[in-house]
C-alpha cells in the first residue's frame, strides 16, 4: 500500500515514521509532478492550515489532489488537515478542499494554553491516547459522522474515505489510528 504524505509544512515526518511502522510504503508529495505515481490513500498533516493552504494553491497542487479527494481517494487529516477539509471554518473565511460536511473551529482551546493530552474512545478504533496542539474542535456537522468526543466537543469525523482528527496520532505511542486508516484502503 502506497501513501503519499503532504510534506510542505508542519509535522509530515512523523505520520512517515508511523505509515512505515505499520507496513505502509510511504512518498513525499511536495511538488506536482510527485503525485504522477500511483499511489493508495493521502496524509494532511498538522501544521498551519493557512500556510499549507497558501503552499497548495502556490504550488499548483490544490486542484489534482481536490480531484482525487473528490474522486473517493482516502484520506487521514490531522488537525490542519482537518481544518483544510471541513466545508466551513466557523471562525475563518477561507474555504480549503471543503470535502467533508462539517463546520470546525479554529484555535478552538486558545492560542497559548491550547495544548493538552488526554484519552478517548474512537468509534472503529477503541480508546486511544489523543494530543492536542492549538487543536480546532468540530462545531457542527452537516454529513460528517462523528467518531470521536472529547468534554462533549467533536474531535474526530468520517465522511466516506475520508477521517479527520482534531488530534496528533503521530505523537503517540499507539498505532491504531494508522490500522485503522490503512485497513479501511
Ligand atoms: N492552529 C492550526 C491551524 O489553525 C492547527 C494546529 C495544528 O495543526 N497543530 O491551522
Amino acid at each position: 500500500m502506497v501513501i503519499g504524505v503532504l510534506a510542505l509544512q508542519g509535522d509530515f515526518i512523523e505520520h512517515e515514521k508511523k505509515l512505515k511502522e505499520c507496513g505502509a510504503e510511504v512518498f513525499e508529495i511536495r511538488q506536482r509532478g510527485d503525485i504522477e505515481r500511483d499511489f493508495d490513500g493521502l496524509v494532511l498533516p498538522g501544521g498551519e492550515s493557512t500556510v499549507i493552504g497558501k503552499l497548495l494553491h502556490e504550488l499548483d497542487l490544490f486542484e489534482p489532489l481536490h480531484k482525487k479527494i473528490i474522486g473517493g481517494m482516502p484520506v487521514l487529516a490531522t488537525c490542519a488537515g482537518m481544518i483544510l477539509l471541513a466545508e466551513r471554518i466557523e471562525n475563518d473565511e477561507n474555504v480549503y478542499f471543503g470535502t467533508i460536511k462539517m463546520t470546525v473551529r479554529r484555535n478552538a482551546y486558545g492560542r497559548q494554553l491550547g495544548s493538552f493530552r488526554t484519552s478517548s474512545e474512537m468509534k472503529g478504533v477503541g480508546n486511544i491516547p489523543m494530543t492536542f496542539i492549538r487543536a480546532p474542535y468540530i462545531s457542527g456537522t452537516n454529513g460528517a459522522e462523528i467518531l470521536a468526543e472529547v468534554d462533549g466537543k467533536a474531535v474526530a469525523a468520517r465522511q466516506g474515505n475520508q477521517i479527520a482528527l482534531a488530534f496528533h496520532p503521530e505523537l503517540d505511542e499507539c498505532n491504531m489510528v494508522y490500522n485503522y486508516f490503512l485497513k479501511s484502503i
